[in-house]
């Protein structure tokens, strides 16, 4: 038994001197693999988040999905409206919100400014101009006050001008609504929203409001749209529009 045992302790001896040592280390080798493998990665995912792709401006275009154009039929479109569901467009983009965080909106407009759209948002997108929402008008059954109320931003909705029997630029996917209570809707009688009353003094910096002199007028300015806050009587501050 003894013998044996020597004769175990010899052969192991030789097998250790003789063998590579890749053979006998081999499965440190493969956990020193690994290990590069996970150190190497760190360098390249940090500076993925150095780069904040987050903060990028992200924005695209689509027909009208057949889900979306159900919706619509329900709420905001009906025949002999002044624009067919297929001359309007989709935009799914990103915008800052009043929590200083990146969201994704909706936003309905006609074909033809669709590209000139996401331009601007994306120039709205570098400022940091906040939006509280942006959601397309379905969400609120196709009831202009109810998306005043929520302070949504929104674009088409098949609808008369307010007090008359003509259709508005949103009925045509040519105008836009940002932030209705800080940029209400005033006649001199009616102020819409009503949470937009204590928004009518336009002279002070307020998150999400529009002034003559901001960023937001200029930048929709150079693009040709007009503003409703630039109106004589009737202010309508959350209002852009497009003639084409
Ligand atoms: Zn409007």
């Amino acid at each position: 038994m003894g013998r044996m045992l020597t004769a175990l302790l010899i052969v192991l001896g030789i097998l250790w001197v003789l063998l590579p040592p890749t053979v006998l280390m081999g499965q440190n080798q493969d956990l020193q693999t690994e290990q590069k493998a996970c150190c190497q990665a760190v360098p390249s995912v940090a500076t993925a988040n150095a780069m904040s792709p987050e903060t990028a401006y992200e924005s695209s275009i689509h027909p009208i999905a057949d889900n979306i154009e159900t919706e619509m039929r329900q709420f905001s479109w009906r025949p002999g409206c002044p624009v067919a569901i297929s001359d309007l467009r989709l935009i799914r983009l990103t915008y800052w919100g009043f929590d200083s965080a990146v969201h994704t909106g909706e936003l309905v407009v006609h074909e033809s400014i669709a590209s000139e759209v996401s331009r601007i948002f994306g120039e709205l997108f570098a400022i940091r101009f906040p939006f509280f929402s942006m959601k397309r008008i379905e969400a609120f059954s196709g009831d202009d006050d109810a998306s005043m109320n929520a302070n949504n931003t929104s674009a088409f909705n098949c609808r008369v001008i307010k007090g008359r029997k003509t259709y508005s630029r949103h009925a045509y996917g040519l105008a836009i609504d940002i932030n209705p209570v800080q940029n209400p809707y005033d006649n001199g009688t009616t102020v819409s929203p009503p949470s937009g009353q204590s928004y009518l003094s336009r002279s002070s910096e307020i998150m999400g409001m529009i002034t003559a002199q901001g960023p937001v007028v200029s930048i929709f300015y150079k693009y040709g749209w007009k503003w409703g806050g630039a109106w004589k009587r009737t202010k309508d501050y959350q209002h852009f529009e497009r003639y084409l």
